[in-house]
């Protein structure tokens, strides 16, 4: 059991899926996308952002509409396809496209041929012949027609939003989905060639007891997924609106909520799962677990990846680009980004450019949250050093020279000692949940 030190979780903190992260997001002029996706080589990876879901959940912090508008579908589909052929003619040559993914949103709240369209349009601009796909899907959208598109797509990778099994949970959050149609997605996804199947859980819900917890946790693991990702509830309405039908006293409370984190690490890794970062969980086969244990585990806008490569193009609306020197967000707006990515322009107008400080701090995040230590350049121990005592003095951390360890029992503070290095967190610390 992890030890509890409320007073070093009273603070909240950004995830750190890049660095600086999106709260931190200026203006950007208009070229700075395009020439730095010019001047892309080597490994590449794309992001495809599709923002529609069949029904939306009332914790959903994504940016996410009903799908059942279909002209409003087709229209930003129709603008997709442009800004591919885009990106495609900006790319050199030289760069390899490495991962393919689609997230959401929900993709297969899409049609399965406007799916297939999409990758179609993928082959024809880019060369793929070594990609590997992978897919966000919502198994209350799944189908046998979906099944087979994910085949013929040649995807291998593939997460599914379950959440939680716990049916007064899931009607406090409005994600109403029967066990057997979770079962039944899964059917469809392994036959479809899907190997490595993540399962999305929440802790921290409405009504959620450590019993409820556990039976998720159990079902999950008998349903055999290869990774398992246990996020806790982040409940921002002052940001998320859509989060004002969940009652913030039905809510376990942060005491709870850390117990909670704690049950479902100590439960995974008796049950076989090794522990990637903090709230990650793969089977060791799995190549996560491998990136892992070979020190090659990464972080991007997804999370935790064993994806390496140094740039991440975003296509859709809300998607995020990654460079070394440059973070680039396309257009928010559904509407504005189709009316400029139809005319074939990139809609990116805010980001940041990542200065050498951003990026020397940013290694030294990425390395704690994914490998538990680094090694501090002496002005950074210098600035720096002296915030750790608390951590040390507890035996969650050692510093030792310039090298710096998280030890097992401060994992959950990782995020916490990481935003240490965050130059830009007194400014935006409101705009972020708790750390636990
Ligand atoms: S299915 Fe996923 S993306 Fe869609 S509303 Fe629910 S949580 Fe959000």
């Amino acid at each position: 059991m992890w030890p509890y030190h409320p007073e070093l979780l009273d603070v909240p903190v950004p995830r750190y899926t890049s660095y600086p992260t999106a709260a931190d997001f200026g203006a950007l002029p208009a070229n700075a996308l395009p020439a730095a996706i010019e001047g892309a080589d080597g490994d590449v990876s794309l992001y495809l952002h599709i923002p529609f879901c069949d029904k939306i959940c009332y914790y959903c912090g994504c940016n996410t509409g009903a799908a059942g508008r279909k002209q409003r579908v087709a229209s930003y589909l129709a603008a997709l396809h442009t800004e591919i052929a885009t990106v495609a003619r900006l790319l050199p040559d030289s760069a390899r496209i490495n991962r393919i993914a689609f997230g959401g949103g929900s993709p297969n709240a899409i049609a399965p041929e406007e799916f297939t369209a999409l990758v179609e349009a993928l082959h024809r601009g880019f060369r793929l012949s070594e990609a590997e796909w992978s897919i966000e899907t919502d198994p209350r959208s799944m189908t046998a027609e979906w099944g087979r598109a994910i085949g013929e797509a040649g995807i291998t990778r593939a997460s599914m939003g379950v959440q939680t099994f716990a049916k007064h949970c899931q009607k406090a959050i409005g994600r109403e989905q029967d066990d057997a149609l979770i079962g039944q997605s899964m059917d469809w996804l392994r036959e479809a060639g899907v190997t490595s199947l993540n399962f999305d859980l929440m802790y921290g819900l409405p009504f959620q007891s450590a019993d409820d917890l556990a039976d998720s946790l159990d079902h999950a693991r008998v349903l055999g997924a290869d990774r398992i990702a246990v996020f806790g509830y982040a409940h921002v309405p002052h940001m998320v609106p859509r989060q004002n039908m969940i009652d913030a006293s039905e809510l376990p409370g942060r005491d709870a909520r850390f117990a909670m984190a704690a049950q479902a690490y100590d439960f995974l890794t008796a049950s076989g799962y090794d522990a990637v970062g903090f709230d990650h969980f793969a089977l060791p086969g799995d190549p996560l677990a491998r990136a892992m244990r070979s020190g090659k585990l990464h972080r991007n806008f997804q999370g935790f990846t064993d994806d390496s490569s140094p740039v991440l193009i975003g296509l859709g609306a809300t998607a995020i680009s990654g460079f070394p020197h440059l973070i680039a967000q396309n257009e928010k707006n559904n509407g504005r980004y189709r009316m400029m990515a139809s005319q074939g322009l990139l809609t990116s107008s805010v980001g940041i450019r990542r200065n050498a400080d951003d990026q020397l701090r940013g290694g030294v995040i990425n390395d704690l949250l994914c490998r538990a230590e680094t090694e501090l350049s002496p002005c950074l121990k210098a600035r720096h050093g002296a915030a750790f005592a608390p951590f040390v003095e507890r035996g969650l951390a050692v510093l030792d020279g310039l090298r710096l360890r998280i030890t097992p029992e401060g994992l959950p503070y990782a995020r916490v000692m990481a935003s240490i290095f965050d130059s830009y967190r007194a400014q935006t610390a409101h705009r972020f949940s708790s750390a636990i």
